[in-house]
């Protein structure tokens, strides 16, 4: 906690943060920074998230997100309660009826994640992990992306005052690199996705560097105080008045799912809300609704598509747990029916990035086979802005 070496004041951990837990054996432990997650877990060759315990009596207030005229606005149900802010988070969310009358519900409400900052959910992550970063004394903040998170943690790691290392594939679409040129990131081309890993893994254990992202294979989720930074979306989706039945959520690894499952499990908990909404996790091919399926969740599931948001050959135990314990589950949409939705989206005045647009086909698709009533109301998590997608700006 010592040798912090940028001005300024150390964020402020939250004082009802009690301790960490596995999402999966229950194990605690003190709040520490276990960037491969649940040790117990992981001595098991499978390696699960921990989330953070917090404090909280039940009936008490939802934290207040009236906008402030700076700093964070999510009371006590995140790690830190100050920090580093490119003013992230209270990004619009609205009922638009064109969408339900094409999808055959109730309604159709859109939370537009690329309002953010630097225009992906991401932000939300950036925002805490990298307040923890500062908080600990890191010097250097390593990640493995190519896309909207790498874009994000370069701007907040600047903001920070933090030197910002990517693994990125050598094909990054050069709107990214730029990107990550403009904010002063360093930039480390590898050959695989899992040469990423490698590269994050041996200047965590090496360097000490603090990590953002995972670099376990088996796949865990990305860092707990991170992965905290997205419940604020839930609890300001029910503060403005949605109350989705389904909610529709591009899914890599499942960060982004089980940071909703989450808040929403704890607002159930603490009688702010009735139930949790189905969580969909849509996927571009088949890997959560494999091992929903039967297959072994340690296993490698490869496919090829445009949806760069949401590529990947892993699956995670927190996305299992979000999408089971929520009752919804996975839904495969393929880049052309993703296309569809994205146009569909771009029609309503919302262009958006692939992944984003296969979530509209997703609800669509449920619809179609009876999974979503018609007396349903949807929520799509609008993840990422489309003018930077190389799947809809190169072709
Ligand atoms: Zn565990």
């Amino acid at each position: 906690m010592s040798d912090i070496h940028v001005s300024g004041p150390v964020p402020s951990l939250n004082p009802a943060l009690r301790a960490l837990q596995c999402v999966t054996c229950g194990e605690v432990y003190p709040v520490s920074d276990l960037p491969e997650g649940c040790p117990a877990c992981a001595s098991r060759g499978r390696p699960s998230s921990l989330e953070a315990v917090y404090e909280a009596a039940p009936g008490a207030p939802l934290p207040d997100f009236a906008p402030k005229s700076h700093g964070y606005r999510w009371g006590h149900w995140m790690p830190y309660l100050d920090g580093v802010t490119l003013g992230e988070g209270a990004t619009p969310c609205l009922p638009v009826p064109a969408l339900a009358a094409l999808t055959g519900v109730a309604s159709v409400w859109i939370k537009n994640e690329g309002a953010n900052p630097t225009g992906s959910h991401k932000d939300r992550m950036s925002a805490q992990a990298v307040s923890r970063a500062l908080a600990t004394g890191a010097r250097d903040v390593v990640l493995a992306s190519s896309g909207n998170a790498a874009v994000s943690a370069a701007a907040y790691c600047a903001a920070a005052g933090l030197a910002c290392e990517v693994a990125t594939y050598r094909d990054l679409p050069a709107v990214f690199d730029a990107a990550l040129r403009h904010y002063g990131a360093r930039r480390v081309i590898c050959a695989t996705g899992h040469a990423r890993w490698e590269h994050v893994r041996r200047r965590v254990r090496e360097d000490g560097a603090f990590a953002l992202t995972n670099y376990s294979l088996p796949a865990v989720g990305s860092p707990v105080f991170g992965v905290e930074g997205y419940r604020a979306a839930a609890l300001e989706w029910v503060q403005q008045g949605c109350l989705p039945d389904h909610v529709m959520v591009p899914t890599a690894r499942g960060d982004l799912l089980w940071g909703l499952y989450s808040a929403l499990r704890d607002l159930v908990r603490l009688g702010h809300l009735a139930r949790v909404p189905k969580l969909w996790a849509v996927e571009p091919f088949p890997r959560l609704a494999r091992v929903l399926g039967g297959a072994s969740q340690q296993a490698d599931f490869p496919g090829a598509t445009q949806q760069f948001s949401t590529a990947g050959s892993t699956v995670t135990a927190q996305q299992v747990h979000a999408a089971t314990r929520s009752g919804g589950g996975a839904i495969v949409v393929e880049d052309a029916a993703a296309r569809a939705g994205t146009g569909q989206l771009a029609a309503a005045g919302f262009w958006v990035e692939l992944c984003a647009g296969a979530g509209l086909a997703a609800a669509q698709m449920l619809r179609a086979d009876g999974r979503i009533d018609p007396s349903e109301t949807v929520l799509l998590m609008l993840t990422a802005r489309g003018d930077r997608d190389p799947a809809q700006i190169t072709n």
